[in-house]
């Protein structure tokens, strides 16, 4: 049975006090726990978010990375870079990185192969909107998005991804997709990963739901069987609506 992995990601919010603060009670939170969990705090905060987070059984995350090895690329940061600080994985292909900053599924998968070239784990986002959801085509969305942001992807290297399936109409919104809305596009997911990478990778790959997941709905999305955990923004921001999202993902 795949184990559960809840992940939190700050996005651009809070300043350096309240980044090491929220760390040092996450770990204190959930030190006992035998679960996979990541945070991903802004980039400038990482480094200090790292120091607090050393031998404890969270990971490290970033929240995105540059598609390029070092060199002339004003502003960017690469897996190098993440690595030499001691981040462990990166989220690739959020909605607002797709969104906000035009990043195309050929970009994407320059950084998914950059990053595991470079030893970090990755968690690929896919998602449709609501306009793709009304007239059917959401599956057909997530698909392309995977084939297209896994190209190149080795069986082995595979282990080192997880999928985020997350309807954009979901994100922050406070609209979650229902557990069986959700559970149809996961199990479609894995079907796409099976017919790509094999039935066993497909067993073992984990896919994470994101969309205003809570403390409320977890225990419902997180019960069904190929949601194998949570991408958490809102939620991820204060220790006492993270926690319980945490420990819902042992139960199941
Ligand atoms: C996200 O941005 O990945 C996300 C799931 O956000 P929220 O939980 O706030 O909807």
């Amino acid at each position: 049975m795949r184990s559960k992995y809840v992940a939190g990601n700050w996005k651009m919010n809070m300043d350096k006090a309240g980044a090491v603060a929220l760390a040092k009670d996450l770990v204190e939170a959930l030190k006992d726990f035998d679960g996979k969990f990541m945070i991903a705090p802004p980039y400038v905060y990482l480094d200090a978010v790292a120091q607090i987070l050393k031998g404890s059984n969270i990971l490290l995350g970033a929240q995105d990375m540059a598609a390029t090895d070092n060199g002339a690329h004003t502003g960017a940061v690469s897996a190098k870079m993440l690595k030499d600080i001691g981040v462990q994985t990166v989220i690739l292909g959020h909605s607002e990185r797709r969104y906000e900053f035009y990043e195309s599924n050929r970009l994407i998968n320059r950084k998914v192969l950059q990053a595991l070239e470079n030893g970090l784990e990755v968690v690929l986002c896919i998602g449709e909107l609501f306009s793709q959801r009304i007239v059917g085509v959401t599956e057909d969305v997530c698909e392309l998005q995977i084939r297209d942001g896994l190209a190149g992807v080795s069986n082995d290297q595979l282990s080192k991804i997880t999928i985020a399936y997350e309807p954009i109409w979901a994100i922050g919104t406070g609209k979650t997709a229902t557990p069986e809305e959700a559970e149809k596009v996961q199990a479609s997911v894995r079907e796409v990963i099976g017919r790509i990478f094999g039935k066993e990778a497909a067993g073992e790959i984990k896919i994470l739901y994101g969309g205003s997941m809570n403390a409320s709905n977890a225990d419902e999305l997180l019960a069904q069987p190929d949601i194998d955990g949570g991408l958490i923004g809102g939620a991820s921001l204060k220790a006492e609506t993270f926690v319980p999202i945490c420990k819902s993902s042992l139960t199941k």
